[in-house]
């Protein structure tokens, strides 16, 4: 699904040599390089504050521990998604409440969201999934009507731009009151381990963050709240400051490829190919506003599982992100939710497939991919 190994070839030298001082120096957490990187990425995305963190999973808890949220308050998020989402939101016994996603872009439905708002609802945490940011500024209405936080779940797009009605436009991961996002190996802008951060512009929560991923210490030894152990060690600092120059170009592969995958498939019966936002208006082929995290086909007539076999079969990696809609899952079940109230997420789940998605990808083996995949849907 990922080939890790061309783009270090790109930047072999530059984080050898970055490595050898870090070794050197033996600053291995919190020093001159996750400042470095912290400033690079402020920059990048034009947002006040980054702090940078151990994972993104570390990221969305201490944006909800950052924001005060209190044991019983309801947080409303997509029930297509990571289960890190929701995981975190029921870890801080806050109540997660999932709510439907949209067919075609396959992020929450704003819709859906204000339904399930109640005078619990505290927070609103759209994820933009696969690399394309929610419906934000249908989101950012409903968060400012009814007085509730915005944290976007960022893990899968960095680099992806959102543009507003107006012409308007803006990093996503800025857009809410705090972003977070992961520097998994295989995200867009990948480390080699764990690594995370929060975005925010907003300067006291900031200063608040500062504190919670580092013992809830603002003076060395004071603990004025209770905080975590998340940090960001200098040797994954420096690999995301080798690569973050490069994660325009990185994110341009991706969307080649997609535009490769979307000319083979787009007229096929059986299959539709990903839709990318409706303020684009279609334009989206040459812009920003996607960074395809992954490509997602849906597939028609019960045929999804046949072609994931017939994959396997000719060696070709796929994914089935997501096989069980979060509200199924043992985890996070809730009388309260009904089968009614996620028939998108309930058929996303049985017709989804992921193909091959990265930087390295050349046009031969595109160009399998694509042969495989339509030769199966004839057969199966
Ligand atoms: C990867 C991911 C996370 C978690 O990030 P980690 O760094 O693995 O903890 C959270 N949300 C989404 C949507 C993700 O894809």
């Amino acid at each position: 699904m990922v080939d890790l190994t061309g783009q270090y070839q790109g930047i072999k030298e530059e984080l050898r040599e970055a490595f050898d001082r870090i070794l050197d120096s033996a600053s291995f957490i919190n020093g001159p390089e996750v400042s470095a990187f912290q400033e690079d990425l402020e920059r990048y995305l034009g947002v006040k504050h980054v702090i940078p963190c151990a994972n993104g999973t570390d990221a969305l808890q201490i944006a909800m521990m950052g924001l005060g949220l209190q044991p019983g308050d309801e947080v409303i998020t997509a029930d297509f998604t990571f289960a890190a989402t929701v995981e975190v939101i029921a870890l801080l016994q806050l109540t997660p409440v999932l709510v439907d996603v949209d067919p075609e872009t396959f992020n929450i439905d704003p819709v859906a969201v204000e339904r399930a708002i109640t005078p619990k609802t505290k927070a609103i945490v759209p994820v933009h999934l696969f690399g394309q940011c929610a419906d934000m500024e249908a989101l950012l209405a409903i968060a400012e009507k009814h007085g509730l936080y915005l944290i976007e779940d960022n893990a899968q797009a960095i680099g992806a731009n959102y543009l507003f009605s107006d012409g308007r436009r803006q990093m996503a991961g800025t857009l809410g009151h705090v972003g977070a996002t992961s520097f998994f190996p295989s995200k867009n802008l990948g480390a080699y381990g764990d690594g995370g951060a929060l975005f925010t512009n907003d300067d006291a929560l900031a200063h608040t963050i500062r504190g919670i991923v580092n013992h809830g210490m603002y003076r060395r030894y004071y603990h004025d709240v209770v905080g975590v152990n998340s940090r960001l060690d200098s040797l994954q600092a420096a690999v995301l400051r080798a690569k973050l120059p490069h994660l325009d170009a990185y994110c341009d592969r991706r969307r080649q490829a997609a535009r490769y995958y979307n000319a083979a498939f787009k007229d096929h019966p059986l299959l539709s190919v990903p839709v990318t936002v409706r303020s684009c208006q279609g334009i989206c082929d040459t812009c920003d506003c996607h960074v395809f995290h992954q490509y997602t086909l849906k597939v028609g007539g019960g045929k999804r599982d046949a072609l994931a076999a017939r994959l396997s079969e000719a060696g070709i990696p796929f994914g089935i992100y997501y096989p069980v809609p979060l509200h199924r899952q043992k985890a996070y079940a809730d009388a309260r939710y009904r089968e009614a109230d996620f028939p998108v997420t309930n058929r996303l789940c049985e017709e989804v497939i992921s193909l091959p998605m990265h930087t390295e990808l050349d046009p031969e083996q595109l160009e399998f991919i694509c042969k495989t995949v339509l030769e199966s849907l004839k057969q199966a």
